[in-house]
């Protein structure tokens, strides 16, 4: 589990309970977890999820993501798993991956991982788009091949799209 960067919280955010697959809870994508509470509390909160306990997404654990990366701001949540760099979209905001300056810092993202093998997937609903580096996410494509798990809530940790060492 990674550190916490100081200063940062989840306060009203809940997207990480709304937006992945979550299989030990069986809960779909884009559904609110059964345990969430209105007020973005979990219900069982000291009997929850291991995975749920761990995770924590790149905005609150990687100093490099800036404040328009906040979820509740940006509407959009990140995390890694291996070597993609996972971007979950909230469906309330279907362009917010589209917008300046994400945009753009997903095809940075994306042009930095790419040396190690590294990539960046958009999910937005159920549509999966990959983001090609350099495109400065224009000319971003659908991307049949991605399997539903790969948005499953895992991992975490810094994304660090800058450096592409985090991706070997
Ligand atoms: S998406 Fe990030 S900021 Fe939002 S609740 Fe989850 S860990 Fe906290
Ligand atoms: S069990 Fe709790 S922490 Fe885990 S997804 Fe549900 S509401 Fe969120």
């Amino acid at each position: 589990m990674s550190a916490i960067v100081a200063g940062r919280s989840c306060d009203s955010c809940s997207l990480c309970c709304i937006l992945p697959d979550i299989d030990a809870l069986e809960k779909p994508a884009n559904t609110v977890c059964r345990h969430c509470a209105p007020e973005s509390r979990c219900l069982i909160y000291l009997d929850r999820p291991q995975l749920c306990a761990d995770f924590h997404c790149a905005w609150m654990t990687d100093g490099a993501m800036t404040a328009e990366w906040e979820p509740s701001r940006a509407h959009m949540m990140v995390y890694s798993q291996g070597p993609q760099i996972t971007v979950l979209v909230d469906p309330a905001y279907p362009e917010a991956h589209r917008q300046t300056p994400y945009r753009e810092q997903l095809a940075q993202w994306a042009s930095s991982a790419a040396p190690s093998g590294g990539f960046v997937i958009v999910f937005v609903g159920d549509t999966a788009i990959k983001i090609e580096p350099r495109s400065h996410g224009i000319n971003a494509t659908a991307h049949d091949s991605i399997r539903r798990r790969d948005r499953e809530l895992s991992g975490a940790g810094t994304i660090a799209g800058s450096d592409p060492k985090e991706f070997a």
